[in-house]
């Protein structure tokens, strides 16, 4: 059974016994009501004031006696009907005769009243004890109540049935969209798929959009996950072909001694290129994979960018003067083996994009501020264009991929921006065609 029924059974069920409950207390009053007639009351208040009388020294006393009890006026009158004391429904008295023990009805303007007179003879002359009360009292009252809750409990269980049903609708119709979407998500027919929910309540709106971003951020992982595999099985596929290509020609071609030895160091460069894209790859796809798993410290980072560059091998060996200028005692936090990368990465690239006989000049020291390290690898090499700037941090991108087996496989920069995001730190590039460019890393020390 849906949720949607569930309510509306529950809202219905809740809403019936209440109808019930107030439909017998109802009939309850009205059967009171017709049992309990009101003429009693006016009858019973007039029979006791009539015993609380008392006559002495020639004076009335009237300290005991009702003159408004349950809607009954009382009223005293001498034998010869003078009025002595008492309470009136009406601010104008009216004339009536007194009738002892009768109940009468009066119509004193548009008012409807029963009078009921009774005649208390004491030892020096008689009182008349009058008691006066509306005929609309209780009577109209309830009838009213009877005739307004006959009318409107109906409509109210109308509208409170309806109303939980529509309020339950639109609770639940969003459930139900957010599940075709993830349905259709899961089964991967329509990636693209959106709950896109603009009406409904607050709480299913916030739910539907926190929906909708995953979903989006999951079509994003799905297409970059496709464009990578894509990607690096077109790199894998150059240097396959080279490979095959050249095996062929040797088979075919080679002679003498030397022409195996070219074709095997063709084979050995595309052999080298590939172990560099694989290499490259496993990194990137291990970082992704242990991403939370690597340990971050705080730890001196001027020290260790010095073993860094000690340590230091260029692939190409070129005449290329690396000098460098460490700041002492800047701490940062980072994992080193991370920072390796990053260093080794950087400092690769200024050999192979840098001049023959050009300079490399590390930098490390602290931010204005002092919650930064900065450190700076700059080169007075090839340069970038300004339109490539962007273009470098993306996976397998590379301003000229004929360069051969050391100018890599483009995924050194992604490898280096997903590390340095990893350490909450920021990494960018100044670059003039032709002139040389620096990049620059910050790290957070805390
Ligand atoms: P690659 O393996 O091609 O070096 P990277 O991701 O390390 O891949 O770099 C991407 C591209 O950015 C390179 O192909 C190159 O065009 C450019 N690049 C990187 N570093 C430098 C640099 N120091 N000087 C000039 N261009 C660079």
């Amino acid at each position: 059974m849906s949720s949607k029924l569930k309510i509306t059974l529950w809202i219905t069920a809740m809403m019936l016994i209440m109808a019930v409950i107030v439909v017998a207390f109802v009939i309850v009053v009205e059967n009171a009501s017709i049992a309990d007639d009101p003429t009693d009351a006016l009858v019973g208040i007039v029979m006791e004031n009539s015993t609380k009388i008392e006559y002495s020294d020639g004076t009335f006393s009237w300290n005991k006696l009702d003159f408004y009890s349950r809607g009954v006026y009382c009223s005293f009158f001498t034998a010869d009907g003078t009025e002595l004391v008492g309470a009136f429904p009406t601010s104008e008295r009216f004339v009536l005769d007194f009738k002892s023990g009768v109940i009468r009805s009066v119509t004193i303007g548009e008012d409807d009243f029963y009078v009921f007179d009774l005649f208390v003879d004491l030892e020096t002359g008689g009182v008349w004890v009058r008691g006066i009360m509306s005929a609309a009292n209780n009577s109209t009252v309830i009838s009213s109540i009877i005739t307004l809750t006959y009318t409107l409990l109906p409509i109210l269980l109308v509208f409170s049935i309806g109303g939980g049903w529509l309020i339950a609708y639109q609770a639940f119709t969003p459930v139900e969209l957010i599940a075709d979407s993830a349905d259709s998500i899961g089964s991967g027919s329509d990636l693209s798929a959106r709950i896109n929910l603009t009406r409904g309540p607050t709480e299913m709106k916030r739910i539907a959009g926190s929906f909708d971003r995953m979903f989006a951020r999951l079509e994003e992982s799905f297409d970059s996950e496709k464009k990578f595999t894509s990607a690096a099985s077109h790199e894998l596929r150059t240097p396959i072909t080279v490979i095959l290509a050249e095996c062929d020609r040797a088979k075919r071609k080679c002679e003498t001694r030397e022409d195996f030895l070219d074709s095997i160091e063709a084979i050995e460069d595309q052999g080298e290129r590939m172990s560099v894209l694989v290499h490259q790859l496993l990194s990137l796809s291990r970082l992704q994979y242990r991403a939370s798993g690597y340990q971050m410290r705080v730890s001196p980072l001027s020290e260790f960018i010095d073993a860094c560059v000690d340590e230091f091998v260029p692939k190409e060996r070129r005449s290329i003067a690396l000098a460098r200028n460490i700041s002492p005692n800047i701490y940062a936090k980072y994992n080193p083996e991370l920072l390796t990368r990053v260093i080794e990465n950087l400092l690769q690239n200024a050999y192979k994009y840098g001049r023959d006989n050009g300079h490399i000049f590390i930098s490390l020291e602290e931010d204005d501020e002092g919650g930064c390290a900065v450190l700076s690898v700059k080169d007075d090499g090839i340069g970038i264009a300004e339109e490539d700037i962007d273009n470098i941090w993306r996976r397998f991108w590379q301003a000229d991929p004929s360069r051969g087996i050391s100018a890599g496989a483009g995924l050194g920069l992604a490898l280096v921006k997903e590390i340095i995001d990893m350490h909450g730190g920021r990494v960018f590039v100044r670059s003039v065609l032709g002139e040389g460019s620096e990049f620059i890393v910050t790290l957070p020390n805390s």
